[in-house]
């Protein structure tokens, strides 16, 4: 399956068959109900960006944090909150068809504003987003943000990083086989990036980024790979002591699955 075949409602009909690999080396807030005292609308403000690619001012939805508590975190890092998922408020787009993660959206070379120019904004279709994004808007906001990701020529880490929330905003809607497609690519990404790129990129450091290699491994099917990567962490005297935990308790997961080889 494609992993942008549903691009040509944004203008962007040449793309579909886009490899996201560089050769060389999450309805209105369904979270809201479990805090009924506080709504989306308490967190939400606008937040003023400038589009490094057409030069006009964005007024971005963000959410306040503090009182949105942590709920849980799954086990590939997926956090849940009381009232709002703050990834679905963490793509900022612009109407000519720019796209990313807030962190790098700002940070364009002039040569990327270039690609991005010529390749997305050129054909663009703008977008009608409501301020109260739903999980379905934030899965057309990430693929946007991987594709202009994917033609600004940046690191297998972001790309990594918008896989895998992808991937989470898909477990949210229970769209299993697209989590599946989208955890592979997170995994490959994040593989590559380890492989190829000087790390901490975008807050992940070696650690948090081999234990998503292996974790990614494991419910990919890779199970000696995710073993080779949780003995890493294991061995890494700089593995910090939640990650260590999270390697254990897979390591259990593992120790079934590796002795019938
Ligand atoms: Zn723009």
């Amino acid at each position: 399956m494609s992993l942008f075949n549903d691009l040509s409602k944004f203008g962007l009909n040449n793309l579909d068959d886009m490899d996201i690999m560089e050769d060389k080396k999450p309805s209105t807030n369904t979270k809201a109900a479990q805090a009924p005292q506080l709504t989306i609308d308490d967190l939400l403000y606008l937040k003023k960006h400038s589009c490094p690619v057409c030069g006009k001012l964005i007024l971005h939805p963000a959410l306040r944090a503090g009182k949105n508590r942590l709920i849980r975190t799954d086990d590939d890092l997926k956090v849940t909150y009381s009232i709002a998922d703050p990834i679905l408020y963490d793509v900022v787009h612009c109407e000519c068809g720019y796209t990313a993660l807030s962190k790098t959206f700002p940070n364009l070379l002039p040569s990327q504003v270039k690609l991005v120019n010529e390749s997305i904004c050129k054909t663009f279709k703008s977008l009608n987003l409501p301020q109260v994004r739903t999980i379905e808007d934030s899965i057309d906001l990430y693929k946007l943000a991987l594709v202009n990701t994917v033609i600004k020529k940046g690191k297998n880490m972001e790309k990594g990083i918008i896989c895998l929330r992808i991937a989470w905003l898909y477990r949210d809607l229970q769209d299993i086989d697209n989590e599946k497609i989208y955890l592979e690519n997170a995994y490959k990404c994040f593989k590559q990036s380890l492989n190829t790129e000087t790390l901490p990129i975008l807050d992940m450091d070696f650690s948090r980024t081999t234990y998503l290699v292996a974790i990614l491994s494991y419910k990919c099917g890779y199970y000696d790979e995710s073993h080779r990567m949780v003995s890493t962490l294991l061995l890494d005297k700089r593995t910090n002591i939640k990650i260590r935990n999270r390697a254990l308790d897979l390591l259990e997961k593992l120790k079934p699955l590796i002795t019938k080889k």
